[in-house]
């Protein structure tokens, strides 16, 4: 289906570890000092300051989409874990326009941080299931915005029609257009359960077509579904890391109120990941997936008024700094297990 993808990776501890090694650096200090604060993985704040030479902040949108999972096209309840914001709690009021949006999240941020340039994110629901007029004017209009270096779009694989893929095409030739599918994992079962809405076959044919027209793909996977042990979830990341995907965002799951989730879980406490056991698997994760794949995110806090469980994962900061502690201790790095394809 896709061409094989071949990769070879150097562990980042080689520079690391032995620093003499590597004596030009000796004349650089500000260069070898850089080196240390590298990640063993392919960071998504490291590959945008190669790609753009600056970190850029994301600016969550929300242009009203719905979802076929919710307007009773293929059912109104949603995804069994979605809540009723569409997974998009921190993205902005759409009773706004796209620039006022833009300009209250720019507000909002550059007040804390050094920040100049921005990627608009359209994050509430399905952000390609709307007329496509009105697709074009609201993606054109945050293309247009001076600070917005980038679009992410994020949708499911089945919203991606051809009048759809043109257009994301023609604003791709503007700035890079990134467009997220969620995914959440390969296994059939798994999928329906969640309520997903779509065999994994659908997601193919989306990442066929998308990488066919050169749009950058990035894919959402949530770890800790009911009913899937390590060994699927790994499955997963194989599997990703042999199609032509550009980014990974890892998100554990999260029991949110008022969800269906919430009411399974409190009939049947299925077994939610520990921290330790999360940071363990999130390192499997990274040491299979193929080195080149960008990773978007390890973790997420999720509403604070909505999140029921787990709870340890609202400190997203102390989590993030374990698994980091936890990469250097063990010398594994992202890709250490990563086989490539046979031909
Ligand atoms: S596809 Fe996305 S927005 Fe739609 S119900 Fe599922 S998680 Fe929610």
């Amino acid at each position: 289906m896709f061409s094989q993808i071949h990769f070879s990776y150097v562990s980042p501890y080689l520079t690391i570890l032995h620093p003499k090694r590597e004596l030009p650096f000796l004349h650089f200090p500000g260069t070898y000092a850089k080196l240390y604060t590298m990640r063993p993985y392919n960071s998504l704040n490291e590959s945008l300051q190669k790609r753009f030479g600056e970190k850029l902040y994301k600016l969550t949108l929300n242009i009203g989409c719905t979802c076929p999972n919710r307007d009773g096209t293929l059912g109104t309840r949603g995804c069994i874990f979605c809540s009723a914001g569409g997974s998009g709690e921190f993205a902005g009021d759409p009773g706004r326009t796209v620039t006022e949006q833009i300009e209250a999240g720019i507000r909002a941020i550059s007040g804390k941080r050094p920040a100049r340039r921005y990627i608009a994110y359209f994050q509430a629901y399905t952000n390609t299931y709307a007329p496509l007029d009105y697709l074009q004017r609201v993606y054109q209009e945050a293309l247009d915005h001076p600070k917005i270096a980038a679009l992410a779009i994020a949708t499911r694989p089945d919203c991606l029609p051809l009048e759809v893929l043109d257009l994301l095409t023609s604003l791709n030739h503007q700035k890079p257009v990134w467009v997220e599918l969620g995914l959440q994992t390969i296994h059939e079962g798994t999928a329906s359960f969640i309520r997903r809405g779509y065999p994994l076959s659908v997601f193919h044919e989306a990442v066929e077509a998308l990488h066919a027209r050169s749009l950058e793909i990035i894919v959402h996977v949530i770890l800790g579904l009911p009913g899937e042990s390590k060994e699927m979830m790994l499955d997963t990341i194989r599997h990703l890391s042999t199609l032509p995907i550009h980014g990974l965002k890892l998100q554990l799951l999260h029991i949110l109120k008022n969800t269906d989730l919430a009411a399974y879980y409190e009939q049947t406490s299925f077994h939610i990941l520990t921290q330790k056991e999360y940071i363990d698997l999130i390192i499997s994760c990274l040491e299979l997936c193929r080195p080149d794949i960008i990773i978007h995110r390890l973790t997420g806090d999720g509403p604070k008024d909505l999140l029921i469980a787990p709870t340890w994962s609202q400190a997203k900061r102390q989590v993030l700094n374990t698994i980091h502690k936890e990469l250097k201790q063990r010398t594994t790095w992202q890709g250490r297990l990563y086989t490539p394809p046979s031909d």
